[in-house]
C-alpha cells in the first residue's frame, strides 16, 4: 500500500494512487497543514500495488535523451501577454489544441476560489486556466478523465507542476501520441488551508466575498507584480509581491509550502513534459530589447514533440534560441528545491490560533536593513521600469 511505503515529506499529493485504485478505497483528504494525502481503507484492500507503481514519491522516470533548447518567448498579441503571467505561450499553446478539437487541462479557480484541475473544451475556458495560482490545486479524477479521452482519441493538452507530469506519465503508463505536456519551472507547492484563512480575512475585511483573484496582475509590471483581488460588492484589493502578506509568505519567506518542495525530485534535467514554462527572469541583461516589462516567457523544449508545439504556434508569437545555460541564470528554481523556513512548523502550529497577517508578520524577515532594502528596492522598480519602457522603444525604431 502506497501510504506504508510513501512518508508525507515524499508525498506530492497528486492523487494518482486514488485514480488508479481498483476498488476506489483511496480517498484523498486534506491533513492538518492542509495538503492533500491519500488515506486507505486498508481492510478492502487486494495489495495490487497499482497505488505504489503510480506513486512519483517511490518512483524514478528514465530521462529522454533530447537535446533540449531554450527559447525566450512572447506572444505577438498585447491583451494575451497582460492577461498571461509571463509572455503568454500556455495560452498560444492552448488556442491551437482547442483548434484542432483536443482538450486542454490546466489549473482554475472554481465557485469557491479553491484551486481545482479542470478539462476545457473551448476557447472561452481556456481563459480560465491563464495565469498561474500560487496554491497547489486538487487532482480529484483529473487523470482517469484524462486517459478516457487519450483513449477516445481526443487530443489532450496538460499542465501542472513537474511532478504532476511525472505523476501523470506513470499513471498513463504507455506513450499517447496524442498526449501533449507542458510543466513550468516551480516555486513550489502553498498549503490550499493558508490560502483560504488568507482570503477569509480579506472577505472579512472587505465584508464580501472574493469574485476574481489574480496572482499576477501587471499594472505596476510583469516583475515587480501584484496580487488582485475583486470582490462581489466592488470592493479591490491590490498590492503588490513584496508587501501582501500572502505572496510575502510563499515568495519570500517559504512558509507554507508544502513538505516535499524542500526535496523536490523534479528539478534541473528531470522533468518529463515536452515543454517547460517560465518567468523568463533577467531577460533584459541577456536580450536587452526584449524587456518591456510586460512579461517574457522562457521556454525550454523537452522532447521532439515539445519543439513541434511551439513550431505549431510560430505565427502567433516572437522568439528566439537562447542558450540554456544564460537563459537559466535568473532563475534558480529550475535546479534547487526551496529552502524551508526555519519558522515553517511553528507557523503551522500557530495559524490555527491568529489572524494569517499577523502570524506571518510574526515570522517574516525584519531586520531594519531588509525592510529599508525592500522599500528602496521597490521605488527603484518603478523608475528603472519606467526606463526600460523607454530604452525598448528607442531600440525597436
Ligand atoms: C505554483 C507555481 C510556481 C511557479 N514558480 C515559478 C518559478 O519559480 N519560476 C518561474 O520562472 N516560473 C514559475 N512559475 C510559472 C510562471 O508563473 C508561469 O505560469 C509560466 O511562465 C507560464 O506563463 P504563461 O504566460 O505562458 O502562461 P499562464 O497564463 O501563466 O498559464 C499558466 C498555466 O499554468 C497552469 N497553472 C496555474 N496554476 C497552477 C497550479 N497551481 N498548479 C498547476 N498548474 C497551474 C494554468 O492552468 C496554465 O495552464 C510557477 C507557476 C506556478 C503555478
Amino acid at each position: 500500500m502506497v501510504t506504508d511505503k510513501v512518508s508525507y515529506s515524499e508525498c506530492v499529493g497528486c492523487s494518482a494512487c486514488a485514480n488508479i485504485c481498483p476498488k476506489g478505497i483511496i480517498s484523498i483528504k486534506q491533513n492538518n497543514e492542509g495538503f492533500e494525502v491519500p488515506m486507505i481503507n486498508c481492510s478492502e484492500c487486494i495489495q495490487c500495488g497499482l497505488c505504489e507503481k503510480v506513486c512519483p514519491g517511490l518512483n524514478t522516470i528514465v530521462e529522454g535523451d533530447y537535446p533540449k533548447k531554450g527559447y525566450v518567448v512572447k506572444s505577438n498579441e498585447l491583451a494575451v501577454r497582460r492577461n498571461s503571467s509571463s509572455g503568454g505561450v500556455f495560452f498560444e499553446l492552448a488556442k491551437q489544441i482547442i483548434k484542432q478539437e483536443g482538450k486542454v487541462v490546466g489549473a482554475i479557480f472554481n465557485e469557491e476560489n479553491a484551486v481545482v484541475h479542470y478539462i476545457a473544451t473551448f476557447s472561452d475556458d481556456i481563459a480560465k486556466l491563464r495565469q498561474s495560482k500560487y496554491v497547489q490545486s486538487r487532482k480529484g479524477k483529473i487523470f482517469s478523465e484524462i486517459k478516457s479521452e487519450l483513449e477516445k482519441g481526443t487530443a489532450v493538452m496538460f499542465v501542472g507542476t513537474p511532478c504532476e507530469v511525472a505523476a501523470l506519465k506513470l499513471f498513463l503508463v504507455k506513450n499517447y501520441e496524442n498526449l501533449f505536456t507542458c510543466d513550468f519551472i516551480c516555486k513550489g507547492a502553498a498549503s490550499p488551508k493558508i490560502y483560504e484563512v488568507y482570503l477569509k480575512e480579506l472577505e472579512k475585511k472587505y465584508k464580501s466575498k472574493a469574485k476574481i483573484v489574480n496572482f499576477r496582475e501587471k499594472s505596476l509590471g510583469w516583475s515587480n507584480y501584484s496580487i488582485k483581488i475583486v470582490f462581489e460588492n466592488g470592493s479591490v484589493y491590490k498590492k503588490d509581491r513584496y508587501h501582501d502578506w500572502y505572496l510575502r509568505g510563499y515568495i519570500e519567506e517559504n512558509l507554507f509550502l508544502r513538505k516535499s518542495c524542500s526535496a523536490c525530485k523534479f528539478k534541473g534535467n528531470n522533468r518529463f513534459s515536452d515543454i517547460t514554462l517560465a518567468d523568463f527572469w533577467g531577460v533584459g541583461k541577456v536580450k536587452r530589447k526584449w524587456d518591456d516589462d510586460l512579461g517574457t516567457s522562457l521556454v525550454i523544449t523537452n522532447t521532439a514533440k515539445g519543439e513541434q508545439m511551439l513550431e505549431g504556434i510560430s505565427d502567433e508569437i516572437f522568439d528566439e534560441q537562447v542558450p540554456l545555460d544564460i537563459a537559466l541564470k535568473g532563475n534558480s528554481t529550475y535546479y534547487d528545491s526551496i529552502i524551508p523556513s526555519p519558522h515553517r512548523d511553528s507557523f503551522f502550529v500557530d495559524i490555527d490560533h491568529n489572524l494569517f497577517s499577523e502570524t506571518v508578520k510574526q515570522y517574516a524577515y525584519k531586520g531594519f536593513p531588509a525592510e529599508m532594502k525592500r522599500e528602496v528596492r521597490n521605488k527603484l522598480h518603478w523608475i528603472v521600469r519606467k526606463g526600460r519602457i523607454l530604452i525598448s522603444k528607442i531600440d525597436f525604431q
